[in-house]
C-alpha cells in the first residue's frame, strides 16, 4: 500500500511554513514507512524547497497541489438561472475560498495553464495534483448547483437548468450504482450529464497540458456518491490520471467532508428542520447505510476500482486537526489499518497535524497482511 502525504504551504499571501518543524514530522513518518508521493501547495511565494528536496531524496514523487476552478480571481464566471454570476459566499474558518468559475469554459483551462507557467513553473515537480476540478456543491444552496448558463455552456450544451420541487427527494434520485445516480427526470439527468462531460473535457485538456510540460497528473475528487452532484465522473476522470484521491473525509465539517456535504444537500432545498432531516434520511436510505463509516467508504473505494480496475486509487483521510477537521488518533488508526484501495493520502496538511495524531500515523502498522 502506497502512502502519500499532503502538505499545505498556506493560502496565497500568507507566511511560509516552518521547514524545520515540517522536516521533523516528515522524518518521523518516513521512519514508519516509505513516502510514495507528497502533494504540496498552494502558496506560490513559499515553496518549501528543503522539504521537497529531502522528500525526493527519500524516493517520493513531489506534486504541486494546485487549485483549479476556485480560489483565484479572473476566472470566467459561473452563471445561474437568472443569467447572472451566482453568489458563492461560503468561506472556510481558515479563509479558504470555495467560489467557482465555470469549469466548462476552455478559457478557464487556458488561464490555469497560464497561471501555472507564470507563478509555479520555476520549481521542480514530478507531477501536478489538481484540486477543485468541479462545479460547486450544495454549500451555498441550490443556485450554484443549477448551473451553468454562461454563453459558452449555452452554446455547447444548451441545457437549461430548472428549479426543482421540494420534498424529501427533490432531485428525484432513484438508485446509486457504479458511482452514478439514476434520476427520475430527464431534465435533471441532462443537467448532471452536462456537468460530467464538461469537467471531464476540461480535466483532459489540463492533463494533456501538464503532460506536455513533462508532469504526471493526480486528481482530488469528491467521494464517488457525491461526485455526481459536482460533475466529477469517475469513469471519465480516472483514466486521465496517474492516481486519484477520493476525499473520504468522515470528520471534516467543511467542503468535501462527507457528513457535511450530505447536510448541505439536505438543507439546500429549504424547508423545516423535519423536512431537511427527512431529505438526509432518504439519501442515507438510498445509499443503503445508516452512517458514514469505514465500511461505507470502503464500498466507495470498491466503486472507484470498479470503474477502472487498473487505475490507482489512494484514499484520502484527515490526519490534521483544525477547527473543522476533528481527527483523532483512533480515527487515524482505523483508517490506516482498515482502508481499502491502492494506497492512502495522509490529508490534508501534515503541518497542522498535532503530535498525538502524528504518533498514531507512525505507530500504526499498515503493512499488508
Ligand atoms: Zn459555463
Amino acid at each position: 500500500m502506497d502512502v502519500a502525504i499532503q502538505i499545505s504551504t498556506g493560502l496565497p499571501g500568507t507566511p511560509g511554513v516552518d521547514e524545520d518543524a515540517l522536516l521533523r514530522k516528515l522524518r518521523a513518518i518516513r521512519q514508519a514507512f516509505p513516502i510514495a508521493a507528497a502533494l504540496i501547495g498552494w502558496n506560490p511565494a513559499t515553496w518549501p524547497s528543503r522539504a521537497a528536496d529531502w522528500l525526493r531524496g527519500q524516493g517520493a514523487e513531489v506534486y504541486l497541489w494546485l487549485p483549479v476552478f476556485s480560489g483565484w480571481d479572473g476566472l470566467a464566471p459561473l452563471i445561474g438561472l437568472d443569467g447572472r454570476p451566482v453568489e458563492q459566499p461560503y468561506r472556510s474558518a481558515a479563509g479558504e475560498r470555495f467560489d467557482f468559475g465555470c469549469p466548462a469554459n476552455p478559457a478557464n483551462v487556458a488561464a490555469t495553464l497560464a497561471r501555472f507557467d507564470q507563478e509555479f513553473a520555476g520549481q521542480r515537480y514530478d507531477g501536478v495534483f489538481l484540486d477543485k476540478i468541479r462545479f460547486p456543491s450544495f454549500i451555498d444552496g441550490l443556485a450554484p448547483v443549477l448551473t451553468c448558463g454562461c454563453p459558452w455552456c449555452a452554446a455547447h450544451f444548451g441545457v437549461q437548468a430548472q428549479p426543482l420541487d421540494r420534498g424529501d427527494n427533490p432531485l428525484g434520485l432513484v438508485a446509486y450504482r457504479d458511482g452514478r445516480w439514476d434520476v427520475a427526470e430527464a431534465r435533471v439527468a441532462q443537467l448532471f450529464a452536462h456537468k460530467a462531460a464538461a469537467v471531464t473535457a476540461s480535466v483532459k485538456a489540463l492533463a494533456d497540458g501538464f503532460r506536455q510540460r513533462g508532469y504526471k497528473v493526480g486528481l482530488d475528487l469528491f467521494a464517488p456518491f457525491l461526485s455526481f452532484f459536482v460533475g466529477q465522473d469517475y469513469a471519465g476522470l480516472l483514466p486521465l490520471a496517474d492516481f486519484v484521491k477520493p476525499m473520504l473525509y468522515r470528520v471534516t465539517n467543511a467542503p468535501a467532508g462527507i457528513p457535511f456535504e450530505i447536510d448541505r444537500y439536505a438543507a439546500a432545498f429549504g424547508g423545516s428542520a423535519a423536512e431537511i432531516a427527512a431529505r438526509r434520511g432518504r439519501v442515507m436510505q438510498l445509499l443503503g447505510t445508516p452512517v458514514v463509516d469505514l465500511d461505507f467508504v470502503n464500498e466507495e473505494i470498491a466503486t472507484a476500482k470498479g470503474v477502472c480496475e487498473t487505475c490507482k486509487v489512494y484514499a484520502g483521510f484527515e490526519i490534521n486537526r483544525t477547527e473543522v477537521a476533528l481527527s483523532t488518533p483512533a480515527y487515524i488508526a482505523e483508517n490506516l489499518t482498515g482502508l481499502a484501495g491502492d494506497g492512502v493520502v495522509l490529508s490534508w496538511d501534515v503541518n497542522s497535524t498535532p503530535d498525538e495524531n502524528l504518533r498514531a500515523v507512525v505507530v500504526t502498522d499498515n503493512s499488508p497482511p
